[in-house]
């Protein structure tokens, strides 16, 4: 019995098919049968191992959606048969003092999907059963995978920071994660503002549920007037402005993984009592209450179909920017039936 995967054999290199042995799962892992896998912008930075990170063969891909096929020792196999939803991070160490209070996902020792791992561009993958998050009813596994990365990325700074839903919340860039954050921020109760280069994307934008949309040039025009900045682009932004745009005790919280340093005066941070976050994906908690979330307000990911031997096309097109909003890669079997 063997598996296949999509693997890169060095930095740049595309995705050839591959077997390899059936997988084993540990103590508290399960096998899921991978039925769709969204790909992610960071599968594309370890890809080109931009992060220094990166093993090859590299199995990209961390937002899957599989059913449960095997399960290891400690797990009840009651669950086998479960569709299941696994993100960026697919174990942490469950005694340390984040996992007990609750912030596993910054946990020293947490595994990532891709890192060291072989991710979901295969037909099967394991994680840890707590970081494979049951779908709820309602869900639709075939767009539900860019939820588990993308989704609570933009999920985490509205829940883990308990945003007022009285705020007024900006998103810049409408894109994988943009278009995802708009629809959280909207069903939050939230103000919403999209702040875009691409003002052809403004009735998208209202769509997906800002109330406003703004060009991301007009932002020195929009000061003292955002309690959250959730800013998804990954180059450098005329940060003075960015905080400028913030109310008093606003804050920005920056989710594209920017190479560059971000520069702001001290006096940015000082007079109005602003700051600047980050954060890694979210714990299970947060990522269990999403999905509930999503399926109440019928939030869900706009995507498009490729099946998973064209993951390749996915991956130029990515690089281009040519998606909207998310690619999702589904299983050979998935996209016969
Ligand atoms: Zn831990
Ligand atoms: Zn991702």
């Amino acid at each position: 019995m063997s598996i296949t995967v999509w693997q890169a054999r060095e930095p740049g290199a595309p995705l050839e098919r591959a077997e390899r042995p059936m997988l084993e799962p540990a103590l508290d892992e399960l096998v899921l049968e991978v039925l769709h896998c969204g790909l992610c912008h960071s599968d594309l930075s370890m890809l080109e191992n931009q992060w220094g990170v990166s093993s090859f063969p590299l199995v990209p891909g961390h937002e899957v959606v599989g059913r449960v096929v095997q399960v290891g020792e400690g797990v009840d196999p009651g669950v086998i048969g479960q569709l299941r939803g696994l993100g960026w991070i697919c174990g942490s160490c469950s005694h340390c003092g984040q996992c007990l209070g609750g912030t596993g996902n910054l946990c020293p020792s947490l595994e990532a999907t891709i890192v060291g791992r072989q991710g979901g561009f295969a037909s099967h993958v394991t994680a840890r059963q707590d970081w494979a998050i049951p779908l709820p009813e309602g869900m639709d596994p075939a767009v539900a995978g860019p939820l588990f990365c993308g989704g609570i990325t933009v999920f985490a700074p509205l829940i883990d920071e308990a945003v007022s839903p009285t705020a007024h919340v900006a998103v810049i860039g409408i894109g994988g994660l943009g278009h995802m954050a708009l629809q959280f921020a909207r069903a939050w109760g939230c103000e919403v503002t999209a702040l875009t280069t691409t003002l052809a994307k403004a009735e998208e934008a209202k769509r997906f549920g800002a109330h406003q949309v703004e060009a991301l040039d007009n932002l020195a025009n929009l000061s003292g007037r955002f309690d959250l900045v959730i800013n998804t682009v990954n180059h450098c932004l005329d940060w003075g402005a960015v905080m400028a745009s913030l109310a008093p005790r606003g804050r920005l919280h920056q989710l594209g993984a920017v190479l560059e340093p971000i520069q702001v005066g001290a006096f940015d941070l000082i007079m109005a009592r602003r700051s600047i976050t980050g954060s890694p994906t979210s714990s299970p908690a947060s990522l269990l209450k999403m999905v509930e979330f999503c399926v109440r307000h019928n939030i869900r990911p706009l995507v498009e179909h490729l099946p998973m031997d064209r993951v390749n096309d996915a991956i130029e097109r990515l690089r281009r920017g040519d998606v909207r909003y998310r690619f999702v890669l589904d299983a050979a079997a998935v996209a016969k039936g």
